[in-house]
């Protein structure tokens, strides 16, 4: 197809995310991507910095998982996940189980970020009832937060800047704690949970779960928080008899430097859901995992079973791959690579510190970020960007990168240039 043509039915017929119909912004026709390299349709290449974000860790058109889609779909692309099961499920399960904190050993799979997050709700309001404690059917949770675009994930994105005036009248009401304000690197001060306790003191009877995204809000604001307000919250959640839930779609598989957020805190959730990286980018995939005695108490309780299951359940293909990215992950020196990734960033990122329109810098494991002062402008950003030859989708007051962990110091001083110098344009 002509580029103009495929661009000019894109324009009239098709939605991009959170994009106008009638004012879209340009968007970029692409051909392939391999490696850490996107080319373009016209022949331009530019350097990935966003991973599509957070999937994919090991770069595009990896061999080992190549093959893994080629060898699954032989077999079979799907079936159904009611009656059947297989080797795909099965195997995922179990390095799920292996990886994450001890007692989650339950492995419940969807189809998306958003639908795990669903999931861990609904796990949490039938724990509730089966208890007999159907007055706790409330989430509370910290501002800054971003769970997905579905309704009950929505409910608990940030009031602000998390679509809540829009879909006010729709929308469950939830309780929302300030975000956690002490920095990851930065000294812990125990006033920091003083609101959250202060919340779980006065609405615990109504509250059924507490969740939040570890150490990394994400979409919400790429704000990095201390590990003992995961301890501290940990506690007081066992104290309030009220169940905790980690939100590890974007943390998950090592992009904060190790293997999940809960791991910087040293602490376990009761519910967790994973998604994003898990099939290093491949397909779409999610997963909730809780405890057992969760578990068991959902079956003991009326119905008597868990009340979900999407279509596409447990897909084969998506577990297959998903599969061989953990072991890919596994067999790889990631976690030297993103300590390599995280100091370069800090270095090469240092500079903006020192400009008028910059707010702050800050750097997690493979994850640098500049926050500008005032708001930028993406859509002149991301014209510059890729004339720089780099791919960088700035939001609001946030210009960063998440590159995939494959990536080499060379093409990583290309991204952090582009990004000072769009923060020196700023
Ligand atoms: C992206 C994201 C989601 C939603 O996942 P989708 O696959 O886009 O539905 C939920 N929680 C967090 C922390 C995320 O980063």
């Amino acid at each position: 197809m002509e580029i103009e043509s495929l661009l000019q039915f894109d324009r009239e017929h098709l939605w991009h995310p959170y994009t106008s119909t009638t004012k879209p912004l340009p968007v970029y026709p692409v051909a392939s991507a391999a490696g850490v390299r996107i080319t373009l349709a016209d022949g331009r290449e530019l350097i990935d910095g966003m991973s599509s974000w957070w999937c994919a860790i090991h770069g595009y058109a990896h061999p080992v998982l190549d093959r893994a889609v080629h060898e699954q779909i032989g077999r079979m692309a799907h079936i159904m996940f009611g009656g059947f099961t297989h080797e795909p499920a099965v195997e995922l399960a179990r390095l799920l189980v292996a990886l994450t904190p001890a007692p989650l050993d339950k492995v419940f799979l969807c189809d998306s970020g958003s639908v795990s997050v669903e999931v861990a709700l609904k796990m949490a309001l039938q724990y509730q009832q089966a208890l007999g404690r159907p007055e706790k059917h409330r989430i509370l949770t910290v501002r800054g937060g971003y769970h997905g675009d579905t309704f009950q994930a929505m409910s608990v994105c940030d009031p602000v800047t998390g679509m809540h005036t829009l879909f006010e009248r729709a929308l469950t009401q939830q309780i929302f704690a300030p975000r956690p304000t002490c920095r990851f690197d930065g000294v812990w001060d125990e006033r920091d949970l003083a609101a959250m306790e202060q919340l779980l003191a006065a609405h615990h009877h109504e509250v059924a779960a507490v969740i939040i995204e570890p150490i990394v809000q994400g979409a919400g604001g790429m704000w990095f928080y201390h590990p003992d307000y995961l301890r501290g919250l940990r506690r007081l959640c066992d104290q309030y008899d009220v169940l905790l839930i980690f939100d590890e779609i974007a943390t998950g598989f090592g992009r904060t430097g190790l293997l999940f957020g809960a791991d910087h805190a040293g602490v376990s959730p009761d519910i967790m859901c994973v998604g994003k990286a898990i099939t290093g980018g491949y397909l779409t995939l999610a997963a909730t995992l809780a405890t057992t005695e969760l578990a068991t108490t959902i079956s003991n309780g009326p119905p008597g079973v868990f009340m979900h299951g999407p279509t596409f359940m447990g897909n084969p293909l998506a577990c297959h791959v998903a599969c061989a990215s953990i072991r890919l992950l596994q067999s790889t020196p990631w976690q030297e690579r993103v300590v390599a990734i995280a100091r370069q960033l800090t270095t090469e990122l240092a500079p903006a510190s020192d400009l008028p329109a910059v707010a702050d810098v800050r750097v997690l494991g493979a994850i640098g970020v500049i926050e500008t002062k005032t708001p930028v402008d993406m859509a002149v950003l991301q014209r510059f960007f890729v004339e720089q030859g780099v791919w960088i989708r700035p939001f609001g007051r946030l210009l960063y990168l998440m590159p995939p962990f494959i990536i080499r110091p060379d093409e990583l001083t290309q991204l952090t240039t582009a990004l000072v110098r769009a923060a020196a344009l700023h």
